[in-house]
């Protein structure tokens, strides 16, 4: 997948010659005539980095810059200023203001490309430090430290829309005795062959989490309680059916307990609330003889 650059650039002159160059050089070219149209663009595309120009038909493109940095979806973005401004106090400005880089008018080919080539590098690592911020690095599922944040974004905004949502956290059953009976390193498969296994039978819209050491929280967006735990027990019924083999070529099945609940958000007023009753529900299932789900 070629990277995609958005041009903000109102001159259809320097459009052209800005896509002309990157093109050939197999970049996509996404245009924007003006700083709402950049919005808009910024808001769904996955944008890997902005050339801005200074001045728009709607505004300064300086004024755009922390607007692009707060909103874009995929994190941090590079923008780099292309602009006739050649005084080092605009360049100053416009660093300061979040620009990464300044390319002065009438741009050239080559440096282009470079300063194009420098921005991608930094954007790539930038998106290995948050990735390295927000996952588990065993299973590579998100962190309870993630979690807890889009816990609170997606109720936010099923709550406004008045959709369901369902929570669910789940434990592995007997974990303790896998690592003392089997070793530490057998106990990281198992956490590897759960965390794959929920990521492959749950569906792309559903926001999967190693929360504690075998504990996981899934939520589920847009979905009543009854269809999670369905979905779980689902999951939970395959599980049992897949044989490990320790070190020693010895094979056993694991199974997990888990505690559901959500749906209509009518009557909840804190996301906390979810997480309390789903870890309730997760004690009654352990309660109750483990490898089971219950909803409450
Ligand atoms: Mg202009």
């Amino acid at each position: 997948m070629s990277n995609k650059i958005l041009i903000v650039e109102d001159s259809l002159l320097q459009r052209q010659i800005l896509i002309k160059w990157l093109t050939k050089h197999s970049y996509t070219c996404i245009i924007a005539n003006d700083a709402q149209e950049a919005r808009e663009i910024i808001a769904k595309e996955s944008i890997e980095v902005v050339l801005l120009d200074w001045e728009l038909p709607d505004g300064s493109g300086i004024d755009l810059i922390k607007e692009i940095l707060s909103s874009s979806p995929t994190g941090w973005l590079p923008i780099i200023m292309v602009t006739s401004h050649s005084e080092p106090e605009k360049i100053k400005e416009a660093i300061e203001a979040g620009a990464t880089d300044f390319i002065r008018k009438p741009a050239e080919e080559i440096e282009l490309l470079a300063r194009i080539y420098s921005a991608l590098r930094i954007k790539f690592l930038q998106d290995q430090l948050r990735d390295t911020a927000i996952r588990d690095p065993l299973t590579g599922l998100y962190n309870r430290r993630y979690m807890e944040e889009r816990v609170d974004q997606e109720f936010q905004r099923c709550k406004r829309h008045s959709h369901p949502l369902s929570i669910a956290m789940i434990d592995i059953d007997f974990f303790k005795s896998v690592n003392d009976t089997y070793g530490h390193d057998v106990g990281d498969v198992v956490l590897k062959l759960l965390a794959n296994e929920l990521k492959t039978r749950l569906r792309k819209s559903d926001i999967l989490s190693r929360f504690g050491g075998e504990e996981f929280v899934i939520v589920f967006p847009e979905t009543a309680n009854i269809d999670a735990k369905h979905v779980l027990d689902k999951i939970r019924e395959a599980i049992t059916q897949i044989p490990i083999h320790s070190d020693d070529q010895k094979e056993f099945h694991i199974s997990f307990s888990g505690g559901v609940t959500g749906g209509d958000l009518e009557h909840v007023a804190h996301p906390s609330e979810l997480l309390k009753i789903a870890d309730k529900n997760l004690y009654e299932a352990k309660h109750q003889g483990r490898n089971r789900v219950i909803l409450s």
